[in-house]
């Protein structure tokens, strides 16, 4: 490891991958900085974030809170999870992918009680079966689901299952982690209680911490639920309402580059800005590996323009450690896939790229397997 490395004029690789993201120079500029976390600048930084936060889920002035919280997306699930499920609780999580398994397994190490409904990663839930759960089962309290599955990048249907956890009278949650801030949302209007993102996927921040919108009528009622010091939502809203400090350690550097990030994302023109020039990235992709003979995991209908899995080529010369290294030597990072019964590889259009960014992969990709001998 060379530090220098990071000096002026060193290009890092270009991550086409569900987090962490390539993030603009700018952003990273912005966390060169100490300032103390009882800093009144500080605390107005996170007064800042707190409320545009609200503002991109359509719910600045509709009763809902914003509370940061430190640690990847996955604390902030297990920190929702842990904290605003009463004792005698139970959580429906509807899953098709493995996001889906990851609130289940929380769930369960925290001895929670859990009911799965489950459907294959290329299809979305059924929702008359999510319907009839709910009326047969009334222990359960709450109800789970993923927005953009990043497993495969398939977006599930949060409004429709909105409406029927609140027609039945169920605390809905959302882990909208790789959408938020990229596909519209309106929380309210979705019925979503608890909707949980991370600061290093769609804003574009850098890693640190997570953040959670949650609405007032239900959060208010969970005080004592929680079953972990450091994760105790109601804590850490308490301690951020009432002298704007964290609890503990706040992430500095990792908000301050957040504030930069929330600035850049209204200069793009706020959510709808950032979602065109997202769907620009997936519809290039798209075009140019269909182009070059890839296919698809989803079906179309069902494929968000996050992050695409594809299939591996049926040749034998197709290796993806070799394909993975190749893209690699030509600073181009892909991600491995996460499907259980398919092989595939996965390409994010999510972070600071942009078309030219990926007509570069695409040619990198062209190259590479003409070198492997892999004919699609
Ligand atoms: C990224 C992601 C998470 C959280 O992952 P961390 O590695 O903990 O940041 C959770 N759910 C979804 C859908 C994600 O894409």
């Amino acid at each position: 490891m060379n530090p220098l490395k990071a000096m002026p004029g060193w290009k890092d690789k270009i991550l086409f991958t569900p987090g962490p993201l390539t993030t603009s120079r700018t952003v990273k500029q912005a966390l060169l900085r100490d300032l103390g976390s009882r800093d009144t600048e500080f605390i107005e930084t996170v007064r800042f974030i707190r409320r545009r936060l609200l503002e991109l889920g359509h719910v600045g002035d509709a009763g809902y809170e914003a509370v940061l919280m430190q640690g990847s997306g996955t604390f902030g699930i297990e920190a929702v999870v842990s904290s605003t499920i009463p004792p005698d609780g139970k959580l429906l999580v509807i899953i098709n992918g493995a996001y889906g398994h990851r609130i289940a397994k929380i769930t369960s190490i925290l001895k929670i009680g859990v009911v799965k409904l489950e459907y294959p990663e290329d299809s979305c839930p059924d929702l008359e079966q999510i319907e009839e759960t709910l009326k047969h089962d009334p222990a359960i309290t709450h109800v789970a689901v993923v927005h953009c599955e990043t497993t495969t990048g398939i977006m599930n249907p949060v409004g429709e299952i909105g409406g029927i956890v609140h027609r039945a009278g169920r605390v809905y949650f959302v882990d909208a982690m790789s959408s938020f801030g990229a596909v519209p949302m309106d929380l309210a209007r979705c019925h979503i209680d608890y909707l949980v993102s991370s600061a290093n996927k769609c804003i574009e921040g850098v890693p640190g911490f997570s953040f959670i919108l949650a609405r007032k009528e239900p959060f208010l009622k969970t005080e004592g639920y929680a079953r972990s010091l450091s994760l105790d939502l109601f804590g850490q809203w308490k301690g951020l309402e009432s002298n704007g400090q964290f609890r503990f350690t706040p992430p500095t550097h990792a908000i301050l580059a957040f504030q930069q990030a929330l600035l850049e994302l209204e200069a793009e023109g706020g959510v709808e800005g950032r979602a065109a020039r997202y769907q620009k990235n997936y519809q290039t992709l798209t075009a140019g590996m269909s182009g070059m003979g890839f296919q698809e995991y989803l079906p179309r209908d069902r494929q968000g323009y996050i992050i695409t899995s594809y299939l591996y080529p049926e040749h034998p010369k197709f290796s993806f450690e070799e394909f993975y290294r190749r893209l690699n030597q030509r600073d181009q990072v892909i991600y491995p896939g996460k499907v259980s019964n398919a092989n595939c590889f996965r390409i994010g259009n999510i972070g600071r790229i942009f078309e030219a960014d990926i007509r570069t992969l695409l040619a990198a990709i062209r190259e590479v397997i003409d070198e492997m001998g892999v004919v699609l």
